[in-house]
């Protein structure tokens, strides 16, 4: 077992109340007002020695947090420490990233439309490699790294031709993908890359098949196509390309019926393929797996409903704003009632969100402790596309978040107040009494 094999943080345990990182969830509550975002760091560390053990074979292996899971900077700070790079997607994370105190060097700069003030912005703070999406950012970024008299380190992020499903997948020749090049177009843009985008010095590929992948095959597949593709490069070109990055995806459990692979299956699926190109380097760019598990999302229980002749719902004080996954992608969850041990009576209900959206349903029939107006819901694997999603619709503030290790509670993320979501706003003159 892995980690992100786990619905619940590792720390978690039914005392009195529900306890997570040995911190009495009721109190949390209490103390920090909900909803509130929990993470757990024994979970968070754990997942990352999960990864650093099983790729441990691998002598030329590079593990980067995909942050856009979730970007704060004591979360950064936590992944820095453990060794890990960043795969960051726009100024706001390499910005954070940076104030963090990350090794820059470490970060790979993604996105399929990097602005001029991105890419200057990465160059300036010495991020370590671009994944160039497209024939404009190649273009884009080498009259910049000119200007700057630089060279910019890339990778190609290249199209595999892989499509991945939860439960299968399909190789397709072809997809129709906004990220990438194709792969008939490779001979193109390395052409370009060598005879005229002199500021590029490239490294190797990269592809990202999808998120929430179960199915191993799709890697050993994807790592095969990566592997002969740098290899006909090489051959073709004269070239020494020797990396290979290779995306995240691997999935986590949010209820009972998904069995993502572990991280030992998942190294065990790409050593099978790369062991016969050794002197590769292997990027491996995890986001929610890494993270996911050791979040938690604390709500109070509000008003409740029972529709005659229909379903039960249960209220709570947040919903689609902290939490858009169910609404986006009918994404499922698991939740306990903190305050209710398991063998309390029990009932199906549904739990509504507080926004003004009849698709703000955080959890659709689930059984549960009967509930009242005042108990604390914990929903569990919230710590990936979360907080990193979370919108201020309805003029809601944002939630905090904190940090839970050996009884011991830090706020991560300070909650929003209503003078933050006045703060950007402006009255012009004319309009001013
Ligand atoms: C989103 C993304 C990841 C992380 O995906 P997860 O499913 O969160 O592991 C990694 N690499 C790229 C290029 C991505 O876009």
């Amino acid at each position: 077992m892995s980690l992100n094999q786990y619905i619940r943080p590792v720390t978690t345990e039914r005392k009195e109340n529900l306890t997570i990182g040995g911190c009495d969830l009721m109190e949390l509550a209490k103390e920090y007002g909900t909803p509130l975002y929990v993470i757990d760091e024994a979970t968070l560390r754990g997942i990352c020695h999960d990864y650093k053990k099983a790729f441990a074979e691998c002598k030329n292996i590079k593990m980067k947090y995909a942050c856009k899971a979730l970007c704060t900077s004591a979360v950064v700070r936590i992944l820095d420490d453990e060794g890990f790079g960043f795969d960051a997607v726009s100024a706001g994370e390499i910005y954070t990233l940076h104030k963090s105190g990350a090794d820059m060097s470490k970060v790979l700069f993604n996105g399929n439309n990097k602005s001029a003030s991105e890419i200057e912005l990465a160059l300036n703070l010495g991020v370590g490699r671009f994944s160039v999406d497209n024939f404009y950012e190649a273009e884009l970024l080498n009259k910049i790294a000119f200007e700057k008299n630089l060279k910019a380190d890339i990778l190609l992020r290249v199209t595999p031709g892989i499509e991945c499903h939860t439960h299968e997948y399909i190789q397709t020749g072809q997809i129709d993908s906004k990220f990438g090049f194709d792969l008939s177009q490779m001979d193109e843009i390395i052409t370009l890359i060598q005879k005229q985008y002199k500021n590029l010095d490239l490294h190797g590929l990269h592809a990202h098949i999808g998120s929430q992948i179960f199915e191993l095959q799709s890697y050993s597949d994807e790592v095969e196509i990566l592997v002969k593709e740098i290899n006909r490069i090489n051959k073709k070109f004269g070239l020494k390309l020797d990396e290979m990055n290779i995306g995240g995806g691997l999935g986590v459990r949010y209820t009972n019926s998904d069995n993502p692979p572990s991280t030992e299956e998942l190294a065990e699926a790409v050593k099978k393929v790369v062991s016969s190109a050794d002197d590769l380097t292997i990027y491996i760019e995890p986001g929610r797996s890494i993270i996911s598990t050791s979040g938690v999302t604390l709500y109070t229980v509000g008003s409740s409903k029972q529709v005659p002749n229909g379903r039960k719902y249960a209220a709570v004080d947040g919903g689609m704003a902290d939490n858009p996954r169910p609404s986006m992608y009918q994404a499922e969850y698991t939740a306990e009632v903190v305050n209710k041990p398991d063998d309390f009576k029990k009932e199906k209900v549904t739990i509504a969100g507080r926004f003004c959206e009849s698709g703000d349903i955080l959890i659709n029939e689930i059984e549960l402790p009967e509930l009242e107006a005042g108990d604390i819901l914990c929903v569990y694997n919230t710590g990936a596309y979360n907080y990193s999603m979370a919108s201020n619709y309805n003029r809601v503030e944002k939630p905090a978040m904190v940090l839970v290790n050996n009884s011991h509670s830090d706020i991560i993320v300070y909650r929003e107040t209503l003078d933050n979501l006045i703060s950007h706003d402006n009255i012009p003159d004319r309009l001013r009494r």
